[in-house]
């Protein structure tokens, strides 16, 4: 154990946390050998897939003489851990896997850790370039936070935190005033280093005095949070959920969530913080990684017990208690739709710098994995999101003091290969490539992911709901074909629901910041990077006519230095030099409430991104007049 306060931190197998990141492709040899394999994984055509596969082999006919349907082919070289779990997707699916990749493009490719693996210029890959950076535990604190700020009831399913060293001072007169309001408030935090995953560097405190400056927080820093101390609790246990969230498009924004996760539990009873428990590991955090050094952890053999459980067992057990599940999962469909609204504007700055409208790219797609924690009330709070969430389905298992086996995991596998062979059925490029000909067909637009930033939001929703209203009114012959293709296949009913823009009524209004990240898109100008340069922030205060005799252009030029400066002393990325999407949030907060003083703060905002996005309506228009003329 580390000095008081500290958790420890015990050798970890991988599972279950975020895949750090450049962990190792499993060497072949590690594979389990095929025939072992295709006996306990069930119906697949083909045999082990091989590296330099025939493309299109056979006669391309089906055996009755029709001919045959593409294979949808995937590059899976990349796949690192989760590659177990792809390749009994891909033989349930019979789609064509290269797995030492291929000469010629695949239609899609599966990453294991970022978008950044390779050099695709088609295709779908499946990560969002800047995904790892967005959900990085400050990012996502400053993204959940803006949110906070603007709509801070809706937003309440976040720990209120800080960020170190930035906002340390901050921080401790904060907690110091409210425990003079309150003297009988006897919180406790816990520290968790930024970019950290499976409980690495984490301790809870009582007193913001005990953040512990060894090893530097300028070297590492850290998000500080409000520890929820009033946990639900299964057996006496803390446990979490980890639920898996496929993100299918950014616009229009396309969100599922898998009808089951895991939970993961705590090995020792849980009690509420005390200064003598503080430092009990097992007792306050649920990783995997870290109870599985526990003597009372229990390898699951069923979705039921043990120490690793689905989600569903749990909700059963609450049910059979007279619990309403439902409002429990339309609570967790909240939060997850809440915080991928608040992670979307600046995915879009990253997926602009990265694949430009009008360059060809790839188009992407992405699982999450979202660490939830029920409290006593039953209330859902986030904890956080995994870029790379593991997708191992298989366990470490002690032989002998010292030796090791990975051996399977029904759990695991249950869960993570429906999530990933029903997200590829759902991005599956012939499926695709039918809703675009129906889309052109129906209104002449061009393919959604093309007309990507040249668009207004409001003409993108109504692509969208056209969208939705066509596939829902589809031919006959195409459902018919799709329910048969199912059937042949002999796959179970979609494990991934759609959310969004299933529910999009209830949330568009939390979009405000989508529209501010459209401005700063507009400007950035340059190809290819994420920071607004001081001519482009003066050519934005221009065409939307922001300047007066109130607020000159000096003024304009001071308050660009003066927030620019701040942000990059922050030190989060000194790669480029400019205004950052976080430091144009601020200046324009700062103008909404200059220019609209007497509104409430999120009419404040909508009001300037209408009279900003009105004055570019209209310069556009002119544009378009003398052009023509
Ligand atoms: P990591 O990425 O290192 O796993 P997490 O943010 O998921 O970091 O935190 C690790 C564990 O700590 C969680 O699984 C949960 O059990 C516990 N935990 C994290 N934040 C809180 C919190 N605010 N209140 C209570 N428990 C928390």
């Amino acid at each position: 154990m580390e000095p008081p306060g500290a958790l420890p931190r015990p050798h970890s197998p991988a599972p279950e946390a975020a895949e750090p990141p450049g962990s190792p492709a499993l060497p072949a040899e590690e594979h389990p050998p095929a025939a072992q394999e295709a006996k306990r994984r069930g119906p697949g055509p083909q045999g082990p897939a091989e590296c330099g596969a025939r493309v299109g082999a056979g006669d391309g006919r089906e055996p009755g003489g029709r001919a045959r349907r593409p294979r949808v082919t995937v590059d899976s070289s990349k796949a690192k851990t989760s590659l177990e779990a792809l390749k009994i997707s891909l033989r349930q699916l019979r789609w064509k896997e290269f797995p030492c990749g291929r000469r010629l493009p695949c239609d899609i490719y599966w990453h294991g850790v970022s978008f950044h693996d390779n050099d695709i210029f088609s295709g779908q890959v499946n990560k969002f370039p800047g995904m790892t950076e967005m959900v990085r535990k400050i990012t996502l604190s400053r993204a959940v936070r803006t949110m906070q700020y603007l709509f801070p009831l809706e937003y309440n399913f976040y720990p209120r935190s800080w960020i170190l060293p930035d906002e340390s001072s901050f921080f401790e007169k904060e907690i110091r005033m409210m425990k003079d309001r309150d003297p009988s408030w006897k919180p406790t935090f816990i520290v968790k280093p930024d970019g950290g995953c499976q409980g690495d560097g984490i301790y809870l405190i009582k007193d913001p005095s005990d953040i512990r400056l060894t090893g530097g927080l300028q070297s590492r820093p850290a998000v500080v949070q409000e520890y929820i101390c009033k946990p639900l609790l299964v057996d006496k246990l803390k446990f979490d959920i980890r639920l898996y969230v496929l993100l299918k498009s950014l616009e229009p924004l396309e969100i599922y969530i898998a009808k089951d996760g895991l939970s993961r539990f705590c090995t020792e009873p849980y009690q509420e913080p005390t200064l003598k428990n503080l430092h009990q590991v097992f007792m306050h955090l649920t990783n995997y990684s870290l109870n599985i050094h526990s003597g009372n952890f229990i390898h699951s053999d069923n979705a039921n017990t043990g120490s690793k459980r689905t989600f569903s067992s749990i909700l059963c057990r609450l049910s059979s208690k007279g619990v309403d599940v439902k409002k429990v999962w339309s609570d967790i469909i909240s939060l997850v739709i809440k915080t991928i609204i608040a992670l979307t504007p600046e995915l879009k700055v990253y997926y602009q710098s990265d694949i430009p409208s009008g360059k060809p790219g790839p188009t992407c797609f992405q699982i999450l994995g979202f660490d939830i924690l029920l409290m006593k009330n039953l209330k859902p709070m986030l904890l956080e999101v995994n870029a790379n969430p593991s997708m191992r389905i298989e366990h470490e298992k002690e032989l002998s003091p010292g030796v090791f086996e990975n051996v399977p995991s029904p759990v695991d596998e249950e869960v993570k290969v429906a999530v990933i062979r029903d997200t590829l059925r759902l991005v599956d490029p012939h499926k695709q490539k039918k809703k675009d000909y129906w889309i052109l067909q129906e209104h002449g637009y061009y393919k959604t992911s093309f007309f990507f930033f040249c668009c207004s939001s409001q003409t993108l929703e109504h692509v969208s709901d056209a969208k939705e209203e066509l596939l829902d009114a589809g031919p006959p012959e195409r459902l018919d074909h799709d329910v048969s293709t199912a059937l042949e296949a002999g796959l179970p009913s979609l494990c991934l629901k759609q959310v969004f823009p299933k529910y999009a009524k209830q949330f568009n209004y939390l979009r405000l910041v989508d529209r501010v990240a459209a401005l700063f898109i507009r400007f950035l100008g340059v190809k290819g990077t994420t920071k607004l340069g001081p001519t482009g922030f003066r050519t934005f205060i221009r065409n939307c006519k922001l300047s007066n005799s109130n607020f000159s252009m000096a003024s304009v030029d001071i308050l660009y230095i003066d927030i620019t400066r701040r942000w990059n002393s922050m030190g989060i990325d000194h790669k480029e030099s400019g205004m950052c999407w976080q430091a144009f949030v601020e200046a324009f907060f700062f103008l909404a409430q200059k220019k609209y003083k007497s509104l409430p703060l999120p009419e404040q905002v909508a009001s300037l991104i209408d009279f900003c996005e009105y004055h570019l309506a209209v310069l556009d228009e002119k544009r378009l007049v003398c052009g023509r003329g």
